[in-house]
């Protein structure tokens, strides 16, 4: 095999069995650098008959890019970001290139594509699944700019994928995460960019009830331009004590306008910080962490539909102001999402208002002591809330998956599934069995 192979006992196979947020000890880690090595990758996994692990950026909360005593695909080397056509914008980005490497090819072009929130996570991972970034509420997700991609499949062929090509894969692609081959290039229509007022506005842990209620109803008739994340009762900053961080993007350079889009957050409460500044889109991703050996982070995630809205907000502000709350990330929706139709690709929560996320973070007895408080505040926000955002989720149980998939999106997904990968090659995702 001419591929870059990486065993126990050679140099770097440590950091090559690791993933950014979990350990492996996988048999090998394979490096293609070009289509014909990914499929002589795929040959070599399907034959070897152990589990295969396909590696993006590696940010998967549950650890997919690595295992023990499997096959690890690692796509870093397909990292090239090109621009195919500057009228249309079309772009064409390696199936292991991260969004920083993205967001710094395109913006000396003045282009963007809705992304995400940090450089270093995986343009593969987060595309196949959805995608919420700061330009999510005027482009839609990042896989609203997907326009074709090129899939190296169970059996080692490589497909085109788009409207025009294979229209059913390109359906299932949107959505349907790692289940159906290796995408060895993604082609994006990127968007024009220019600077964008970004920041945090933060209020006192006090105010979170009327903050988080208020911010959630401005959101809900504010220009698409502005999208935004609220997040409270952060560990690291006091817990239920934290100062309520509500961190925004207007998505536009015209002061007025972001001010008259900004203006009434700011008026929400006792504003204690604010630190908005115009400045470049690339600038606002920020880099992701590393965790040490032995921290694990337990994300978990589900939208809040318009009609619950109301009543999602109270209950985690209830939550969010008791002791041993668990850290909540509130990301805003709608918008551009909201417009394309329901079953236009595989994700499916489309007329979601808000994704809520939360994490508990720690050493293995962190976790446990914090179990209790994450299940009690899951409880009572279970009435208001549907389904579960694929990327937010750190397990990936039946429950996940028919969470993420509702019934008719899995049949549909599971069709395509038996047409491209019936013996589940690529199962190390939120899996869709093929039959
Ligand atoms: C610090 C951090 C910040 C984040 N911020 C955001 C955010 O702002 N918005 C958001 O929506 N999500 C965010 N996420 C979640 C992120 O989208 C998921 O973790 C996603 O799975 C990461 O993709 P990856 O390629 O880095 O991960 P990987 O673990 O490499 O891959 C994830 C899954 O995708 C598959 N896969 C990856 N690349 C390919 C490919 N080219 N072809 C086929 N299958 C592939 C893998 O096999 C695996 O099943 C964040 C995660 C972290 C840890």
């Amino acid at each position: 095999m001419n591929v870059d192979i990486i065993e126990p006992g050679s140099p770097g196979y440590d950091a090559a069995g690791r993933t950014v947020l979990v350990a492996g000890n996988p048999a090998c880690v394979l490096r293609p650098t070009s289509l014909d090595e990914v499929r002589e990758s795929v040959a070599f996994a399907a034959a070897s008959g152990l589990d295969l692990a396909v590696r993006g950026g590696g940010h998967a909360f549950a650890g997919f890019g690595t295992n023990d005593g499997g096959v690890v695909i690692d796509l870093s080397r397909l990292n090239a970001v090109e621009l195919l056509d500057k009228d249309r914008h079309l772009v064409r980005v390696g199936g292991g290139a991260t969004w920083g490497q993205v967001a710094a090819a395109l913006a000396p072009h003045g282009l963007a594509i809705s992304s995400g929130d940090t450089r270093s996570v995986g343009v593969g991972g987060l595309t196949l699944s959805g995608g919420i970034g700061w330009k999510v509420r005027k482009y839609g997700l990042a896989l609203d700019s997907l326009v074709a991609a090129d899939v190296v499949t169970a059996d080692g062929q490589l497909v085109r994928a788009s409207e025009q090509d294979d229209a059913e894969l390109f359906w299932a692609l949107r959505g349907g995460g790692g289940n159906f081959g290796i995408v060895t290039a993604f082609e994006f229509a990127a968007h024009p960019t220019t600077d964008v007022h970004f920041g945090k506005i933060a209020f006192p842990a006090a105010q979170l009830a009327t903050v988080l209620a208020g911010w959630a109803g401005h959101l809900r008739a504010a220009p698409e331009e502005l999208t935004s994340i609220a997040l409270f009762a952060n560990p690291f900053a006091g817990g239920h004590r934290a100062p309520v961080e509500i961190h925004l993007s207007f998505d536009g350079d015209d002061p007025r306008a972001a001010a008259a889009a900004i203006d009434p957050i700011r008026a929400l409460g006792t504003v204690i910080d604010d630190d908005v500044a115009l400045k470049p889109y690339a600038d606002t991703l920020v880099d992701g962490l590393t965790p040490p050996p032995g921290i694990r982070l337990v994300t978990r995630s589900a939208f809040a539909e318009p009609a619950s809205v109301t009543d999602a907000v109270r209950v985690m502000a209830e939550a969010g102001a008791a002791p041993g709350s668990p850290f909540f990330a509130v990301r805003s929706v709608g918008g551009a999402v909201s417009r394309v139709p329901a079953g236009a690709t595989a994700y499916a929560h489309r007329t979601a208002e808000l994704m809520i996320q939360t994490t508990i973070a720690g050493p293995q007895p962190v976790i446990e002591a914090a179990t209790p408080g994450l299940l009690a505040a899951w409880d009572k926000l279970a009435p208001h809330v549907t389904g579960a955002y694929a990327n937010f989720l750190a397990t990936a149980t039946e429950q996940d998956v028919a969470a993420i998939y509702p019934g008719p999106t899995y049949r549909r997904l599971a069709e395509v599934k038996r047409g491209y990968d019936p013996a589940n090659l690529f199962a190390a995702n939120h899996n869709i069995a093929p039959g």
